[in-house]
């Protein structure tokens, strides 16, 4: 075999040898993947990151397994791809991860650099499937805002902050996000921002704003149908045009100024089929823009839609959507490709990060902006943390007996509290983007190996 991409050490070192090689018969590990390509085998470690390409007598080795170990296996023992029939590799992982993100977490150097705010609850749009239906409507006061501003000044420990701005719409409450960048300024904190906002709002005014106030470098867009589902399925508290062309108006005026767009659909049994006139309509917008990137979602949750029915599809039905929206989307040319090759997971997201905060438009702490009921408070911007085991709650992992055997179970790592489906939503996809990565490494590794 030969290397192309090596295996992580930390992983490796961890994982330690099979002691006894004669006893056993030997078998492909479980979350290795397998490509084939022109005429190569290439086998990736989902674990340790290790890409290979095996030799033709390895290749055909394959074929054949389990079987008793003999010398000509031992690269391959060694390294993980094989292991010992009655080995349990789904129990090693979870092990590990367990002591990889303990040790993470301890080490982890002090001060919050991630901040989400929401400036506000409230909202211009009525989206049926949004997970703020029944929120109370609240944007933050000016006080709260300069509470905002001396809470970061005490808890970023010196360094660049990111702020995500969050709601609500975000847009409905600029005096707020205006004054807290002008508060970090005069306090000489170096900060960017990125958004998830409707879009509607933006004007060249806000536009310039957002570049050099705000310093937004992204920020994300759902259009989740066509022209005319759009403007029903958005219900905007505006009737004077059509929000669908406004919006798309506003993204060129975004990205004409150098801001990342991450245009989204959110689908659904209830407007899937709009996704080829939209991929149509963002194409001949937007081909060849740098900065829009453009990909599907299943939606969230268990919401009914306008005439009261719960109709989004199984996760199958959204893997494969999934999966075929964004092929198309990536022939489009409107889909960046990863290089990035599947390797043991074992922190969360920010929700179990104590680098992360969210910040509520009262000024409460909490670990999630999908999850800001009372019942999650950690603490407020005044006193700082009060409940920290309402922040440890965030730090519990989940799994199912369904994950024992797929190939992504390396990679996929839920918070318990995480309200978001899982990522079998994405199984297509997740694993076609692995398969491409693993090709496109041996590739590049060939070009220069021929030299
Ligand atoms: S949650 Fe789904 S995709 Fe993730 S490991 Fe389990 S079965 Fe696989
Ligand atoms: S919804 Fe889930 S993945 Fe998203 S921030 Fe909350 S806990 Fe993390």
């Amino acid at each position: 075999m030969t290397t192309i991409v090596e295996a992580d050490q930390h992983i490796s070192v961890l994982w330690g040898d099979f002691k006894n090689r004669d006893s056993e018969a030997f078998r492909l590990m479980r979350y290795v993947m397998r490509v084939d390509y022109e005429k190569v085998v290439l086998l990736h470690n989902a674990v340790t990151g290790h890409l290979i390409v095996l030799d033709d007598a390895e290749a055909e080795m394959l074929e054949t397994f389990p079987k008793p170990y003999s010398p000509e296996m031992e690269e391959l023992v060694r390294d993980r791809f094989l292991v010992p029939e009655g080995f349990d590799e789904h129990r090693q992982v979870a092990n590990m991860r367990k002591i990889l993100w303990k040790l993470e977490d301890a080490q982890r150097e002090s001060g919050i650099v991630r901040y989400t705010i929401l400036p506000t609850t409230g909202c211009n749009a009525r989206c049926y499937y949004c997970f703020e239906q029944g929120v109370k409507r609240v944007t933050m006061t000016e006080q709260t805002a300069r509470d905002v501003i001396e809470f970061i000044a005490a808890h970023h420990n010196g360094k660049p902050i990111i702020i995500s701005w969050f709601g609500g719409e975000p847009t409905t409450a600029t005096k707020r996000i205006d004054q807290i960048c002008e508060g970090l300024r005069e306090k000489g904190i170096d900060y960017r921002s990125e958004m998830t906002t409707n879009g509607y709002l933006f004007d060249e005014a806000m536009v310039e704003k957002a570049e050099m106030l705000w310093n937004l470098k992204s920020l994300m867009i759902c259009i989740d149908g066509v022209e005319s589902n759009y403007n029903r399925i958005k219900s905007y508290i505006y009737t004077d045009v059509s929000p669908y062309q406004r919006v798309m108006r506003n993204i060129e005026l975004l990205t004409s100024r150098g801001i990342q767009v991450d245009l989204r659909m959110n689908f659904d049994l209830n407007n899937h089929k709009d996704f080829p006139e939209l991929l149509k309509d963002v194409e001949r917008r937007f081909k060849g823009n740098a900065n829009l990137r453009f990909r599907t979602h299943p939606v969230n949750g268990e919401y009914a839609d306008e005439s009261g029915c719960v109709v989004h599809g199984d996760s199958d039905w959204f893997s494969a959507k999934v999966y075929e929206f964004n092929s198309a989307i990536r022939k489009a040319g409107l889909l960046r490709k990863s290089r990035k090759l599947l390797i043991l997971k074992y922190g969360g997201c920010e929700a179990s990060n104590d680098a992360a905060v969210v910040i509520t438009a009262e000024g409460m702490l909490v670990r999630c902006p999908e999850q800001f009921g009372d019942d999650q408070i950690t603490g407020n911007v005044r006193d700082g943390i009060t409940n920290p085991q309402q922040v440890l709650s965030w730090k519990e992992f989940i799994e199912y007996s369904k994950c024992v055997n797929c190939v992504l179970y390396p990679r996929c790592n839920r918070i318990k509290n995480c309200s978001v489906k899982d990522l079998c939503n994405y199984f297509l996809e997740l694993k076609k983007v692995a398969e491409d990565s693993i090709t496109q490494h041996y590739k590049e590794w060939s070009i220069s190996a021929r030299g």
